[in-house]
């Protein structure tokens, strides 16, 4: 079920994961897994460059640190939602259908970076899993916008791939 104020109050958190990540030098996206009665399953942030690990992403990290849960909500048919502060990517994609998560909720589109949820469910190759999957995206412009202040500092930091590459050159 739909409910605007925990939607609100779940991406803020997700926003403030995102914040981590980008405290600890990461591209800038958080995610949070709720349950049907709107409690807190896990919480992850990108985590590549201080796992160094280039799949520890945000949505991923969640869905480890979410362990059992997940795998009790495939058989029961529990109904997780996974807030995620920017669209997740296709690997992200791929294990929000593999997890059997119910809803997917996001703050940012991806249209220039790597988003992949939406891509992915138009060539319609995985239907009927997409089917099973309410998705939200960008509900709310000031959560948004924060999003986006987030990504534009990441493009000022050294461990940006560009800036990484540049500094290489010097
Ligand atoms: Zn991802």
């Amino acid at each position: 079920m739909q409910n605007t104020a925990n939607d609100r109050m779940f991406l803020t958190m997700a926003l403030k994961e995102a914040e981590g990540a980008l405290a600890e030098n990461t591209y800038p996206v958080g995610a949070v897994i709720v349950d049907e009665q709107n409690n807190v399953i896990a919480r992850g942030r990108n985590r590549v460059h201080i796992a160094k690990d280039a799949t520890a992403h945000a949505e991923i990290d969640a869905i480890r640190n979410a362990g059992q849960v997940i795998l009790d909500a495939k058989v029961s048919g529990r109904m997780l939602t996974i807030y995620s502060s920017l669209e997740p990517c296709p690997m992200c994609t791929g294990a929000i259908l593999f997890s059997h998560i119910r809803r997917a909720v996001w703050l940012k589109n991806d249209e220039e970076g790597f988003g992949g949820y939406r891509k992915i469910k138009n060539t319609m190759v995985f239907d009927r899993r997409f089917s099973r999957v309410v998705m939200e995206k960008e509900p709310f412009d000031d959560l948004k916008q924060q999003q986006e202040e987030l990504m534009n500092k990441w493009a000022e930091n050294p461990y940006n791939v560009v800036n990484l590459r540049k500094a290489g050159d010097e």
